[in-house]
C-alpha cells in the first residue's frame, strides 16, 4: 500500500500487494469456505481472539479482507466488516450497540427498506426507532434519553435528495455519548461522513462502489473515533462482560489491536449469530468495480449536472429535485458536505400527473426502469405507481413522492444519448 490518502489510488492499491505465493496483481478470488489451522495452539489462539486469522468464511475471508481494507481507507476508518447486503449493513450496524429495550434517533429521509427494518422489524424485537426531521438538528436532541444507543441517518436521502445536516448532529451526540451512523450508500467519495464527525458508516456495496449491478453486498466501516470505554454506562454490549465469548468485554479484549471494539464485535458475533456473510465471489466483483469508482462518480455527477438543467428549461417539468437546484439551508448543506459532485440521483415531477409519468417511463429507451440506484446505467421509476405504491397518500407525499414524480439515477453513457432518450420519452409523455 502507497500510503496515499487520494480516492484513485487507494480504489487500486489498499489492503494488497501483489500475492506473495503467486505474484498475482489481480487481487485473488478466495472461494473458499475454510481455512487449514497450524497446530491445535494456533487454532485455540485464533478463537481466542490472541491472534487474528482465518478461521472461517461466515466470520472472515481473504478477498472480504481487501475489500473491507479499501473501503475503511477511502472513509477515513480504522476497520470495515463485509456482509452480505446492505440492509444487513444498517442492521448489524445497530444490532451490534442496541438491545430489547434501547431505542435509536433515526431521521425520517429513509430508503424505504430501512424504513421498514426500523418501524416493523427493530420494533418487534423490542428496539424503538424515534423519527427525528431532519430540517432542524435540535429533533434529534428532543428525541434522546438514556437509552439512546444511536443517531442514524443518510447522507443523501431520495426522494427529498437533501443532504444532511452530518456535522450538526453529531455535535448534539458528542454531548450525550452517542454516536451517530451514516448510510453513505448514495455518495461515496463525495462525502466522507467520518471527517465530519460519523463515528460509524456503512453501504450498500451494491450500489455505486460496485457500479456495475452484478453483485449484492454491504459493508459497515468502524471510525475507530468514539469512545466506548468512557460511555461504559449506555454501551454495556461492549463494557459487560459477553456470556457468548467467554465473558469478553470487548473494549479491553481488542485494546493490543486498535480502537477497533465495535468492529471486532459486529464480526464475533453478529457475523457469527446471525450469519449474513458477504460472498467472497460479491467481494471480488466489487473490488473489481470499485477500481473505477472516483472516475465514475465525476462522470456520474457531470451528467447529473447537465440533466437537471436540460429538465429546469423543459416545459412539461414542473419541478427538478436535486442538489445543484435547491438553495438556502439545503443548498449550503450541499455544498458543506458534498465535494466534487451533487450525485447523481434526482427527481423531477411532471406537470401531467400520475399518467403522464407511467407515459414517461414507458416510452424510455435506453434507460432501464428499474428499483436500483447506482448502476453504471442510466436508471428510471415511477415511485407513485410501485416503490411507493403501498403508502398511505398522506404519507407517499409527506414523503416527496407526489404522482408525476419520476425517480432518476444519471449513469455514465455519453450525455448526448441520455438526453435525447429523455427528450423522446418527455415528448410523448
Ligand atoms: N441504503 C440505501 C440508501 C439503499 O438505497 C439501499 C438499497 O436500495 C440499501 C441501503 C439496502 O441495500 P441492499 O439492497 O444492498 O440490501
Amino acid at each position: 500500500m502507497t500510503g496515499s490518502s487520494k480516492p484513485e489510488t487507494i480504489v487500486l492499491h489498499a489492503g494488497y500487494r501483489a500475492d506473495p505465493t503467486t505474484g498475482s496483481v489481480a487481487v485473488p478470488l478466495y472461494q473458499t469456505t475454510s481455512y487449514q489451522f497450524r497446530d491445535t495452539q494456533h487454532a485455540a489462539d485464533l478463537f481466542a481472539l490472541k491472534e487474528l486469522g482465518n478461521i472461517y468464511t461466515r466470520l472472515m475471508n481473504p478477498t472480504n479482507d481487501v475489500l473491507e481494507q479499501r473501503v475503511a481507507a477511502l472513509d477515513g476508518g480504522v476497520a470495515a466488516v463485509a456482509v452480505g447486503s446492505g440492509q444487513a449493513a444498517t442492521t448489524f450496524s445497530i444490532l451490534n450497540i442496541a438491545q430489547a429495550g434501547d431505542n435509536i434517533v433515526s431521521s425520517t429521509d429513509l430508503y424505504g427498506g430501512t424504513w421498514n427494518l426500523f418501524a416493523n422489524t427493530f420494533k418487534q424485537m423490542g428496539i424503538e426507532v424515534r423519527f427525528a426531521d431532519p430540517t432542524d438538528p435540535e429533533n434529534f436532541r428532543r428525541l434522546t434519553d438514556d437509552k439512546t444507543r444511536a443517531y442514524y441517518a443518510e447522507t443523501l436521502p431520495n426522494p427529498k435528495l437533501q443532504v444532511f445536516p452530518i456535522r450538526e448532529v453529531a455535535n448534539i451526540g458528542d454531548e450525550f455519548g452517542i454516536p451517530l451512523i451514516i448510510d453513505n450508500t448514495a455518495a461515496p467519495v463525495l462525502c466522507r461522513p467520518i471527517d465530519h464527525g460519523a463515528s460509524i458508516v456503512m453501504y450498500s456495496t451494491t450500489k455505486f462502489i460496485a457500479g456495475h449491478g452484478t453483485s449484492v453486498g454491504g459493508i459497515v466501516i468502524d471510525s475507530g473515533k468514539f469512545d466506548w470505554e468512557k460511555h461504559a454506562k449506555r454501551f454495556p454490549l461492549l463494557n459487560e462482560p459477553d456470556p457468548s465469548y467467554h465473558g469478553a468485554v470487548w473494549t479491553q479484549a481488542v485494546k493490543p489491536i486498535g480502537p477497533v471494539a465495535y468492529a471486532i464485535k459486529l464480526r464475533c458475533t453478529m457475523l457469527r449469530d446471525l450469519g449474513a456473510a458477504a460472498s467472497p465471489f460479491n467481494s471480488f466483483q466489487t473490488i473489481q468495480g470499485m477500481e473505477t469508482l472516483p472516475l465514475r462518480m465525476e462522470r456520474h455527477c457531470e451528467n447529473a449536472n447537465t440533466v437537471a438543467e436540460f429538465l429546469s428549461t423543459h416545459p412539461k417539468v414542473t419541478k427538478v429535485i436535486h442538489p445543484s437546484m435547491q438553495d438556502g439551508e439545503s443548498r449550503r448543506r450541499a455544498d458543506t458536505y458534498l465535494k466534487g459532485g451533487y450525485g447523481s440521483l434526482m427527481g423531477f415531477e411532471l406537470s401531467g400527473g400520475k399518467s403522464a409519468g407511467e407515459t414517461f417511463i414507458n416510452s424510455l429507451e435506453m434507460f432501464y426502469h428499474v428499483a436500483n440506484i447506482g448502476d453504471t446505467r442510466s436508471l428510471a421509476i415511477h415511485p407513485a405507481t410501485t416503490t411507493h405504491s403501498q403508502l398511505s397518500e398522506k404519507d407517499r407525499l409527506s414523503s416527496g413522492v407526489t404522482d408525476g414524480y419520476v425517480r432518476l439515477s444519471i449513469g455514465i453513457e455519453h450525455i448526448d444519448d441520455i438526453l435525447a432518450d429523455l427528450k423522446q420519452a418527455l415528448d410523448k409523455a
